[in-house]
């Protein structure tokens, strides 16, 4: 029913933890340069918003520096809403200090098509203009549509078109873990 293990619990702490130290040294957002732009993470609902939150407090934890956190409503955006089965609008919240020149970082649980994070660049295109925008995913697992790829990955999972990528995290669901099921 789960499916094959992909991240562990323990796994999934971890993959964060590095993640966060990967956000830290590329963005240099403990650098106390005035000239580094401040750091911004943006969650997709539902769980990139979790994974966002996540993220900010490992960073906070490793480098003494709390980035604003955002969530980003991207249903609106979508360029195939019609084809996907109706869901209730999740909140989007711009993060403290708004966006503009400010280096956001994009969360989300799982990367597919790449669908959602275009539709999401729109989003963000409504909130102000960052300086830069870079990609974090929990789990790549293939199949692009669109030239979009993370600049931070916790794993990358090849994939078949009917698998399926569970992404369990314990605010939702009471404990951490990935797993690949067949559907
Ligand atoms: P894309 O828009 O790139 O095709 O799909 C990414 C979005 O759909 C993400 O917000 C992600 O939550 C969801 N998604 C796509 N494939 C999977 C999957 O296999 N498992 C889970 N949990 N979410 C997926
Ligand atoms: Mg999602």
């Amino acid at each position: 029913q789960a499916g094959r293990e992909l991240l562990s619990d323990s796994d999934v702490g971890r993959t964060i933890a590095r993640m966060a130290h990967q956000i830290i040294e590329k963005t240099a957002l403990d650098s106390g340069d005035p000239h580094v732009a401040r750091v911004v993470l943006i969650g997709i609902p539902t769980r990139g918003t979790t994974l966002a939150h996540r993220l900010a407090g490992r960073i906070e934890e490793f480098s003494g520096v709390r980035p604003a956190i955002g969530s980003l409503d991207i249903t609106l955006y979508r360029d195939d809403l019609r084809s996907k089965p109706h869901r209730p609008l999740e909140r989007t919240s711009v993060p403290e200090g708004g966006i503009e020149d400010a280096l956001v970082v994009l969360v989300d649980d799982v990367l597919f098509s790449g669908r959602t994070v275009r539709s999401a660049l729109d989003g963000l295109r409504d909130l102000g203009r960052p300086r830069a925008v870079q990609l974090a995913v929990l789990i790549d697992r293939g199949h692009r549509e669109l030239p979009i790829r993370a600049d931070y990955v916790g794993k990358n999972v090849p994939t078949a078109r009917t698998e399926d990528i569970s992404v369990l995290l314990r605010e939702h669901d009471g404990r951490d873990g990935v797993y690949l099921r067949q559907e």
